[in-house]
């Protein structure tokens, strides 16, 4: 069976350009050669950096699409979603304006239709990098359609006009990502109700807008929401904002979504939703007890992500696969010897950064090793993530209750953004960088990074980290003043005082009373 095409609407002149990139009208797939080196199906993050980084090393590859090339991240993830994070943060930052002596609040007025274009815009601009002509160009096989096993050496290709191609293959890799799962909430079915696939499209702003779960995906979209104007109301079963960070980071994030009005409905139990009549949505909850009703005209569910393995016919090629997606071992390989995975379909690492790094391993492992020698592990990836809201919420390595989980003994250093000077000017104060050290070294094991920009500081960091540089070593590194980046310096300041023991103290005074007496 074909597989239904995102909508891309409203089909305006940004989309109708988009689907010429991404999913060119009247694409005719190229005649198949055989065999090829690698077959990918899924033409997301993954899919294209296996596909190109494979060809460019003189690999015969051909690339199966059912959608749109770019996946998720492109069209309806990363890419549209901090698009209109930026929209956001210009409607807080006029908001705010007073403090900064502007005052413009009486004049201004946020225009959605137009926030919305911006995003379009933007995301066909950035398109032709995933584009069918560029994939085409650098000597790939482009196919549109739904990518199957026939057996573990062919895959078939069938076209939305029915007709299917049969390409052979030497390796393959699964590279077909995730999309939002439905949860078992009682009357979800009865509600038209939006996920990040049509999110993107909306074109009005809707005035009461609901979201359910405070993941990343529902804490960015649910600020960037309450900041254009909409009443929101964020549903949470936990207790407190991105439940998988450090507490002290979800502390910080809660203040400011109260500051932009954000309801937030923690502790929501045994939910269920029902239609209302004028078309809206009544999502009924039990909170601490007590039964809520609350009306929305828009809701967003945004809890979990669920692999995309329908109708690739796995088992005929006797690839284990669940509903945490496909298994593979630390090489990316799944239990076909011949069949490889990356990205959201295979990780627990659902980030664009992190399908592209599993990918590189992809091409190493499918085509350049032999036997055991040159194989590439995953779990050497030391992979940082962020949640862009406003401050970011920035991660890498370990949190302390994993370090207390895995034995592993650690000092913890935190410095408050309140103590340093450019975030207090620029009025960012709210946060901090609490950086995770091996017990009595400066070796790091984690830090987690609550910043305006934590998403650029945690690179610090990941860096010291993968290069096996020491906090110290980053205490010793000359930092600009004033910048934000100053928060890792001191920390590195932090301690390198510690290395200030009595001995060195009186080693210190011995060689002053010599220079300059006592
Ligand atoms: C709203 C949102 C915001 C996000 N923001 C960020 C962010 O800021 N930073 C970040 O790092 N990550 C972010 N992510 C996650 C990121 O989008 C994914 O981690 C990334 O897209 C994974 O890439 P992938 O190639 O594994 O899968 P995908 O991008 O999902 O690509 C898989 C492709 O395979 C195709 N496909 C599936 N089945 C078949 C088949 N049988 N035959 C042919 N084709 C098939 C699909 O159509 C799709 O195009 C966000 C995700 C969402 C939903």
């Amino acid at each position: 069976m074909p597989h239904n095409l995102v909508q891309l609407s409203p089909f305006d002149v940004h989309n109708q350009q988009l689907e010429a990139n991404v999913h060119p009208p009247g694409w005719k797939n190229p005649t198949p050669k055989q065999p090829y080196h690698l077959v990918v199906i899924g033409a997301g993050t993954a899919g294209l950096v296996t596909a190109a980084g494979a060809a460019g090393l003189g690999a015969r590859v051909a690339l199966i699409e059912r959608e749109l090339m770019g996946g998720d991240c492109l069209n309806v993830g990363c890419v549209p979603s901090k698009g209109i994070i930026r929209a956001a943060r210009v409607a807080a930052t006029v908001r705010d304006s007073q403090v900064f002596g502007v005052d413009v609040t009486a004049g201004a007025a946020f225009n959605f239709g137009k926030a919305m274009e911006r995003m379009r815009r933007l995301r066909t601009r950035i398109s032709p990098n995933d584009s069918a002509k560029r994939f085409s160009e650098m000597g790939i096989d482009v196919f549109f359609g739904q990518g199957a096993f026939v057996d573990d050496r062919t895959v078939s290709v069938t076209c939305r006009d029915g007709s299917v191609s049969e390409l052979k293959f030497r390796r393959a890799v699964i590279a077909t990502g995730a999309r939002a799962s439905a949860p078992p909430i009682p009357g979800l079915d009865s509600v038209k109700y939006l996920t990040n696939e049509n999110l993107f499209s909306l074109t009005e702003l809707p005035r009461r807008f609901g979201v359910i779960g405070s993941g990343p995906i529902g804490c960015e979209m649910a600020q960037a929401f309450g900041r254009f104007g909409s009443d929101v109301v964020l549903f949470e079963r936990g207790d407190r904002l991105l439940t998988r960070e450090d507490p002290d980071a979800s502390a910080v994030l809660q203040k400011e979504f109260e500051r932009d009005r954000i309801r937030l409905m923690l502790n929501s139990d045994h939910m269920q939703l029902s239609p209302v009549d004028d078309g809206s949505i009544c999502v009924s909850i039990v909170q601490n007890g007590i039964k809520r009703k609350t009306v929305v005209d828009q809701l967003l569910v945004a809890v979990g992500r669920a692999p995309n393995i329908d109708g690739l016919n796995l088992p005929a090629v006797n690839v284990q696969a669940d509903r945490s997606g496909v298994e593979v071992n630390d090489h990316l390989l799944t239990t076909n010897p011949r069949i490889f995975a990356a990205g959201d379909i295979c990780s627990k690492y659902k980030f664009t950064h992190a399908a592209d790094f599993q990918a590189r391993i992809v091409i190493q492992n499918a085509l350049f090793a032999l036997g055991p020698f040159g194989k590439k592990k995953a779990s050497n990836l030391i992979i940082p993530w962020t949640t862009y809201t406003s401050p970011e919420v920035a991660h890498v390595g370990l949190y302390e209750h994993e370090a207390k989980a895995a034995g592993v003994l650690v000092d913890v250093y935190i410095q408050e953004l309140a103590d340093v000077d450019r975030a207090i000017l620029e009025g960012q104060d709210e946060g901090f960088v609490k950086v995770l050290t091996k017990q009595g070294t400066d070796k790091i094991v984690g830090a987690t990074i609550v910043a305006e920009n934590a998403g650029d500081l945690i690179s610090e960091i990941t860096l010291a980290m993968s290069n096996k540089i020491g906090l110290s070593k980053i205490g010793a590194t000359i930092h600009p003043y004033p910048t934000q980046a100053e928060a890792i310096r001191k920390l590195g300041d932090q301690v390198n005082r510690t290395k200030l023991t009595p001995l060195a103290r009186k080693v210190l005074n011995l060689l002053r009373r010599i220079n300059v007496g006592s």
